[in-house]
This record gives structure tokens, sequence and C-alpha cells, in this order.
């Protein structure tokens, strides 16, 4: 392997040697300062008998940190260009399996049935900005086969998914991780940590999964209640619902929303920015429970 990738000295000679450049479009912009691989380490607390699920090795720079302090590494990679590069960068590792694919497209639980030997993995990632969010709900939608999901993300994106009810960052996507795990920004990474050098900050984010989901409603009927919540944010919650919901099955009039909310002892006209997951959960409870 070759050693400090994670430096921009080597990320450049590593790209130059393979005459190679960061494609944008697949979100690619490697980190080049080791104090923000170890504090991605030290929060996913990667151990020896860890099987680590990495998205997006890129050139490689994560994949050689994390190869040697865990048990087995699996990186799935959509740029096949990058095939050479790897080959180059993790020589001689002998735990580290590539899957080049979409990390939409795979099957997960095929995926840890092959390399997890029954125990829960470590999702480890410097997640491509553009994809950041169908991303995370994919993963969060197999949260049971993860103890921990250690993430690298856009700062603004980061500060979504902690943001407390009733400011400007709360929204469906804080409520959706909440639902599977309890999220903290362990640090702010700046743009200079990487290269290319992005536009903006980013954060590690890391996510402890939830043993048991912390309210008990329909999964469906309440994700779906929270996006439409969120759908028109100008709207009074009872509006933005019967809005989103009109001509589904799962369609809900105005009335009946207010109707659930003062029962709940809360304003008809309440916005959805003011309701936390235990809310959400009896709303869900008061208007699909007949
Ligand atoms: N891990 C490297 C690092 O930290 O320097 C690269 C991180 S770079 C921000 C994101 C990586 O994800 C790139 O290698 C990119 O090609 C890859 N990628 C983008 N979209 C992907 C997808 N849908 N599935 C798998 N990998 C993807």
């Amino acid at each position: 392997m070759i050693p400090h990738l994670a430096t921009m000295a080597v990320t450049r000679m590593v790209l130059d040697r393979h005459d190679i450049r960061a494609r944008k479009r697949y979100g690619q912009n490697f980190l080049i300062r080791e104090e923000a691989v170890e504090e991605i380490l030290a929060a996913a607390n990667i151990g020896e008998e860890d099987t680590v699920l990495e998205i997006g090795p890129g050139i490689g720079t994560m994949t050689s940190y994390l190869s040697a302090r865990a048990k087995r590494v699996i990186s799935v990679e959509i740029d096949k260009s990058l095939q050479p590069v790897l080959e180059d960068t993790l020589q001689g590792a002998d735990n580290i399996t590539i899957v080049w694919e979409d990390i939409l497209k795979v099957d997960l639980q095929k995926l840890h049935e092959t390399y997890a030997d029954g125990r829960k993995m470590k999702v480890v990632a410097n997640l491509p900005y553009y994809v950041t969010t169908p991303i995370l709900m994919e993963l969060l939608q197999y949260g049971d086969l993860f103890s921990s999901i250690t993430l690298m993300v856009q700062k603004e994106v980061a500060e979504r998914i902690c943001a407390d009810p009733g400011t400007k960052e709360y929204g469906a996507i804080t409520l959706g991780v909440a639902y599977y795990a309890a999220p903290h920004i362990v640090a702010v990474v700046p743009s200079g940590a990487f290269f290319p050098r992005p536009n903006v900050d980013s954060a590690i984010l890391h996510l402890k999964a939830h043993e048991t989901p912390p309210v008990d409603a329909d999964r469906e009927c309440l994700f779906e209640l929270i996006r439409a919540a969120f759908g028109q944010r100008r709207k009074t919650l009872a509006n933005a619902i019967a809005h989103a919901t009109a001509g589904k099955p799962t369609a809900l009039s105005r009335e009946e929303v207010v109707k659930a909310l003062e029962k709940m002892g809360l304003s008809g006209d309440i916005r959805g920015e003011k309701l936390g997951l235990p809310e959400f959960a009896m709303l869900t409870e008061l208007c699909y429970t007949k």
C-alpha cells in the first residue's frame, strides 16, 4: 500500500502517475488531511473484528487506513476508471474487496450475508455531495445490518440532520434519520482538506443505530406524513398533508388532520417544523388508526 495517501503531495503523485483527474460528475473530492481521516476512524471506533463497508474509495485514501485497522473492508465504487489506481495504491493489502457498482444498486442484504460473518458492519464514507441524501436513506432502510454509520458530508447537511424542532434547518431528513439513529457532528472539516477543493465545508457525522425504533407507529404512514409535512413548508401542517396526500390511498382531509392535532392539544394551524418525532408518531396513530 502507498502510505500517507491522505496528503496533497501523495494524492497529486498518484493522480499524475495514472494520468487521471478527479471527476466532478461522481463528486470526487479526495481527502488530503490525515487528521480528518484519524477523526473519522476514531469516531467509527474501528477494531480488528470489524467488517467495514466503505462507499466510494476513490483512489483508496481512506481504504488504506481502514484496511490497517479492520478485519475486512468492502469498498463499493461506481467509477471503473479507478481500477488501475486502486490496484496500485492498495497493492499488498489482502483484506480489501472492491465492488464496482453504484451503491444505490447494490443488494446490501446480500453483501452483508456474503462478507460480514453474521455480525453487524460499520459504514464509513466520504460521500459524494450530489447523492448524499439518497445514499443515506438507502443505508438507513437497511439500518439493521449496521452498528454505526460514520460519514463525511456537506456541513449544511450534517446541520440539517442534527437540527432541533422549530429551526429553519429542521426538516424531513432530520426526522427520517432520528427514526433510525442518534446523530451527532464529530467535527467540522474545512474545504481545504479536500482536493480538488469544494466550495463548501464538510462535517464528520456519526450515526449510532437504535436497537429498536424510538417510536411505535406504522413506518410507511409515519414517513408519508413527514414527507407531506415538509413538502410545502409555508403551508400549515394540516394544509400541507391534505395537499400532498390528495388522491392517494393515504388521503387525509385538512379537517381530519386538524381534529387529530387538537386531540393532541396542538393548534390546528401549527406548522410541521414545530413537531418532534414523538408528535409525528402520535399524529400518524390518530390519523390512520380508525
Ligand atoms: N474515499 C475517497 C476519499 O475520501 O478521498 C473519495 C471520496 S469522493 C468524495 C466520493 C467517491 O464516491 C468517489 O470515488 C466517487 O467516484 C464515488 N461515488 C460517487 N457516486 C457513487 C455511487 N453512486 N456509488 C458508489 N460510489 C460512488
